[in-house]
């Protein structure tokens, strides 16, 4: 029985957790509470000045720096570099949240701007299958590696002018549930979160007239996001929501 003063324990103690997208909105939420569970955190995204950020509210709640890797994930050889520079420093890599993502334009499909949907598909997609490519051995390394990706609803519901997200979200989730089935028997294991409204700048991207205080906090969703990437987490090939 837990004794009423004692520590709570911390499910990701020790553990190496890479988060895309940690610059802000859902990403940033993620790190902090990994970095109360007790993980270890290593953090991408483009902006080296909220990374930055990021790692002072981390180093309040640890004691210790995050390791910062500022990327353009567009920038695919910088994928395989911070794979290398993961197996330099920690041999494994226990987590991966591909986290980071793009909204593009909502618009017609036939009006869809080339070059933003070559971004999209690149960072939402493409990205997360070379973040596969370059992390697969390193979570393999570990004795309980966890893969986490985050999806949107309309990655599985047509809608109309959201057609480069949508398509997006389709391919990522596809990649994941097919890299689910390859380490089923290994002690990898996969899995999806569609978080659902969630109150950052994408979101009022996309819903500029809507109120942010109605819909909930990148806080309030990060429990799942701890329940899925614990040793103890059995789950492989789910597309799970936030309560
Ligand atoms: P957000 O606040 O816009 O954050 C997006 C993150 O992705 C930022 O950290 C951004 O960092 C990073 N990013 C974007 N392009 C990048 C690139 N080329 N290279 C590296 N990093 C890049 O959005 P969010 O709402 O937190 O979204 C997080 C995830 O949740 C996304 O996958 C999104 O599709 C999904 N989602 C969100 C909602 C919602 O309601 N918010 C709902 C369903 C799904 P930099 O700009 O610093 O690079």
């Amino acid at each position: 029985m837990p004794q009423p003063n004692s520590t709570p324990e911390k499910r990701l103690e020790g553990r190496i957790a890479l988060v895309t997208g940690a610059s802000r909105g859902i990403g940033a939420a993620v790190a902090r509470r990994f970095a109360e569970e007790g993980a270890h955190l290593v953090l991408t995204a483009r902006t080296s000045a909220a990374l930055e950020e990021i790692d002072d509210d981390i180093q309040k709640i640890t004691g210790e720096p995050a390791t910062l890797v500022p990327l353009d994930l567009g920038d695919f050889d910088a994928i395989d570099r911070l794979g290398a520079a993961i197996f330099e420093r920690f041999g494994k890599l226990d987590v991966l949240v591909g986290n980071a993502g793009q909204l593009g334009t909502l618009s017609p499909l036939a009006h869809i701007d080339p070059k933003v949907w070559d971004s999209v598909m690149a960072v939402n997609a493409t990205a997360n299958w070379r973040l596969i490519r370059s992390m697969d051995p390193l979570l393999r390394s570990s004795d309980s590696g966890r893969a986490i990706f985050v999806t949107s609803t309309v990655g599985q519901e047509a809608r109309a002018y959201w057609g480069i997200y949508a398509v997006s979200k389709a391919a990522l989730e596809m990649t994941a549930m097919v890299y689910a089935h390859e380490v089923e028997k290994t002690p990898v294991r996969v899995n999806l979160i569609n978080p659902g409204p969630t109150r950052t700048s994408m979101r009022a991207q996309a819903f500029p007239g809507e109120d942010p205080e109605t819909v909930r906090t990148p806080d309030s969703i990060t429990g799942l996001f701890v329940d899925l990437a614990e040793a103890a987490c059995t789950m492989n090939g789910e597309r799970l929501k936030p309560e």
